[in-house]
């Protein structure tokens, strides 16, 4: 990759669906019109994240007024073949987005929400990491993903967003076997920077409006961060929101493989930032200008310094002074979510103390993939 690659930066405080839809379209302008990115004729999948079922409010999915802001744009446009779906944590697609405002613009705007029916077993010889994948039916047969992700911290990876996104492309139960396959965050890295490079979602947008910090990105806390980010290069999108909230963009594991194995650009010199308004002006700016009027310095992510030396992997060999899982005996309802999300066979997380207690960990077993924390209802399962 030797061009520069643009991320428009869209200033927006609140989840108006006037002022969205402009803002969207404006960002489309910028990166060189919808017309130029997607034919017409193409067959359209939007794919939010829609991680399990949680109020609007708690900033787990995409916002639904931005999800319908865009599905506007492609009515108007004159697009007719679109639908959308999410291989989701917990549920389907259809009852994740129940009751939240997605389905009544999906609704208002004839897009069906679909759940995946089955998965098909793809080759990826090319592949640095993942040389296979199993993807839904209905994914392969679209023409044209558009990724419409949560800006959100994450256990594994620290921050989860435009390439972490395209998790959900795996189809059902075989995301708990990836963790499996895939179990250090480099690993898990690399892998996704596979997947979106197999799938090639066309446009990347962001909702940053309110975001997720702490325990993400299930069970961490709103946080107004005021922006959405739109780019089509994803590692490029995600290492702008990691300088919003402070953290340098290498110290994340989808940007530092993604700019090494040719995802997208993560260094600052490569990246062109637009700041653009609803009424469509724009403003070329700096990195440093952009996080000094955007960012947050006090955005609870995981900025810790993990250095690779001798010292790390034997700690790790040994399986100490690792982050790990831990649950809040005061908060748990005994639910069995977590236990039915752990991957390891036999699982990591179990009732060893009977249903009448909380779940306990093993930790020579567990891998840790951070999925039980992920799809806990009650907010009990904590990292440290
Ligand atoms: S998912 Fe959360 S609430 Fe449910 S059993 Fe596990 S720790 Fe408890
Ligand atoms: S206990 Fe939790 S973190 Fe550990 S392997 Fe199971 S799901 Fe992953």
């Amino acid at each position: 990759m030797n061009k520069k690659s643009k991320v428009v930066v869209l200033p927006c405080e609140a989840y108006e669906e006037e002022k969205i839809y402009n803002l969207l379209k404006a960002g489309l302008k910028e990166l060189g019109g919808l017309e130029a990115l997607i034919g017409k004729e193409e067959k359209l999948l939007l794919k939010p994240n829609l991680l399990k079922k949680a109020e609007v409010e708690k900033a787990v999915i995409t916002h639904p007024v931005v999800v319908g802001a865009f599905a506007r744009i492609l009515r108007e446009k004159g697009y007719a073949n679109i639908v959308l779906a999410d291989s989701c944590g917990h549920g389907t697609t259809r009852q994740v987005i129940q009751g939240t405002g997605m389905d009544t613009y999906l609704e208002k705007y004839e897009i069906p929400a679909i759940d995946y029916t089955k998965g098909v077993h793809v080759d990826y010889p090319q592949g640095i990491q993942a040389r296979e994948f199993i993807l839904p039916k209905e994914l392969l047969e679209a023409d044209c993903v558009i990724s419409l992700s949560k800006m959100k911290t994450h256990a594994l990876e620290r921050i989860t967003g435009a390439v972490k996104n395209s998790y959900g492309f795996i189809y059902g139960k075989n995301k708990a076997i990836g963790h499996t396959k895939y179990p250090s965050a480099d690993s898990f890295a690399r892998m996704l920077i596979d997947l979106n490079q197999y799938v090639k979602p066309r446009l990347y947008i962001m909702d940053g409006i309110t975001a997720m910090e702490g325990n993400g990105p299930g069970s961490g806390d709103p946080i107004a961060m005021n922006v959405i980010l739109m780019s089509t290069d994803p590692v490029a999108l995600d290492s702008v929101f990691a300088r919003l909230v402070y953290l340098k963009p290498e110290m994340v594991p989808t940007n530092y493989h993604g700019e090494k194995m040719g995802l997208g650009h993560c260094r600052e010199e490569n990246i062109e930032l637009v700041v653009a308004d609803a009424m469509h002006s724009k403003q070329l700016v700096s990195m440093e200008n952009l996080v000094c009027r955007y960012g947050k310095p006090d955005f609870n992510v995981d900025r810790t310094q993990i250095r690779s030396n001798v010292w790390t992997k034997l700690a790790k060999a040994l399986n100490i002074f690792q982050k790990k899982p831990y649950i809040e005996p005061e908060k748990c309802i005994r639910c069995g979510i977590c236990v039915n999300s752990c991957p390891v066979p036999g699982k990591a997380v179990e009732f060893r103390k009977g249903k009448e207690n909380p779940p306990v960990y093993d930790y020579k077993k567990c891998i840790r993939c951070f999925c039980c924390q992920e799809m806990c209802p009650k907010k009990a399962i904590k990292v440290k």
